[in-house]
């Protein structure tokens, strides 16, 4: 358990430092545990662009997205298969 020492007023400053501390630590831990899961997403929508996404009605601001990963008409163009092996379904 953290037991800051010193004056009252020392005893305080170690507990805001702790606190920023534990802050900048959780700033980093959030960044590093989205950029693997954002890695991960990416690598799914990879997948799916492989075998082609399947786009379905436009939504209401006129966007189509895959019915399977979601994944924008715009993502990963250059594995987009769609035009092929694709289909535009009913969502
Ligand atoms: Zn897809």
């Amino acid at each position: 358990m953290f037991e800051p020492a010193g004056t009252e007023t020392q005893q305080r400053q170690s507990i805001v430092d702790e606190l920023e501390r534990l802050d900048e630590r959780k700033r980093e831990i959030l960044a590093a545990v989205c950029t693997e899961i954002d890695e991960k997403h990416a690598d799914l929508i990879r997948s799916c662009s492989l075998l082609g996404h399947v786009y379905g009605r436009p939504l209401a601001d006129g966007r189509r997205v895959c019915v399977f990963c979601r994944a924008g008409v715009l993502v990963f163009p250059e594995l987009d298969l769609s035009s092929s092996a694709g289909y535009a379904a009913d969502a």
